[in-house]
């Protein structure tokens, strides 16, 4: 299998890296993939995981549910009631630190289109980018929304948009110093980055280690924590204006990472570890699974 590996810290530059963990791939193929980290900025990443041409096999599942609109089963069930919740708040977010009511929004990894929908109704001018076929097919019949292929955002002309959005995305995409420069790139000067990621340094993490189901590997390319994001973010001449928490998600990573762990009545378990991760979270936001990052230019 081809694959990438880097001898440096895509972050930082650094070339001091050392082994953090092995992770195991329990959703598609059961392979186990290396997570280093930096010695420098602390960064962690996935070594040598599979090409632009061999990722797409990894993907390959029912189960991938960002992609697809299954609804079988308590976790997915669960998962579409809170979309339904995420999809509000995705967009009052939006509404709370962009410097227009409405305007034009990029989300790049736009999926199956619900995010696009919910903001095209609230009068936003929208594009998506989105790498899957399928799910561009499906946000066109579903939705009537044309979205693009990955490579549409270096076509975009400089300073054009109001917001980009990537909403648990970054994670995934191979070219992440030339992603943040693109979105830097495209923004107007008062523009705003929303950004989602999954948090390393959250309790889950802590608590599960290599069964945390947030490192997905190796779809998850990259493993961030508020001090390492703000490094490749300032980078990128950004300014992290503000870290919110996601606070559904300890749920439902608990209930995924019990899953692999093979834990008897794992919805129930992870729903009540999720229950105490979440109140961890209400006591120190940056503790929570997911971190939504709010990005102006400098
Ligand atoms: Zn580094």
């Amino acid at each position: 299998m081809e694959t990438i590996h880097l001898s440096s810290c895509p972050v930082c530059s650094g070339n001091k890296l050392k082994k953090e963990l092995t992770c195991t791939d329990f959703l598609v193929s059961n392979e186990k993939f290396l997570l280093l980290k930096c010695e420098n900025c602390g960064f962690v990443f996935t070594q040598d995981f599979p090409n632009e041409e061999e990722i797409g096999r990894y993907y390959d599942t029912p189960q991938y549910i960002s992609h697809s609109d299954t609804q079988k089963g308590l976790i997915n069930s669960l998962y579409h009631f809170a979309r339904k919740i995420a999809m509000r708040s995705k967009s009052n977010l939006v509404s709370d630190y962009s410097a227009v009511k409405s305007g034009k929004l990029l989300d790049i990894g736009s999926g199956t289109g619900y995010f696009l929908h919910t903001m095209c109704r609230k009068k936003w001018i929208v594009t998506g980018i989105e790498k899957s076929e399928s799910a561009r097919v499906y946000a066109h019949e579903k939705f009537g929304l044309n979205t693009q292929d990955s490579g549409y955002l270096f076509e975009i002309p400089e300073e054009t948009k109001d917001i980009v959005t990537m909403w648990h995305v970054l994670e995934h995409i191979e070219s992440l110093n030339d992603t943040m420069s693109g979105i830097y790139r495209i923004l107007k000067k008062d523009g705003t980055a929303v950004i989602a990621l999954p948090n390393k340094e959250s309790s889950d993490a802590r608590h599960y280690k290599s069964y945390w189901a947030a490192y997905d590997v190796p779809r998850h390319l990259w493993h961030f924590s508020p001090s390492d994001f703000e490094l490749l973010a300032e980078k990128h001449n950004f300014k992290v204006e503000k870290i919110k928490p996601m606070y559904f998600d300890p749920f439902y990573i608990s209930m995924l990472s019990e899953k692999y762990k093979g834990t008897f009545a794992a919805a129930l378990v992870g729903l009540t570890k999720g229950f105490f991760f979440f109140l961890r979270s209400l006591g120190n936001k940056k503790k929570c699974s997911s971190l939504v990052y709010i990005l102006k230019k400098k």
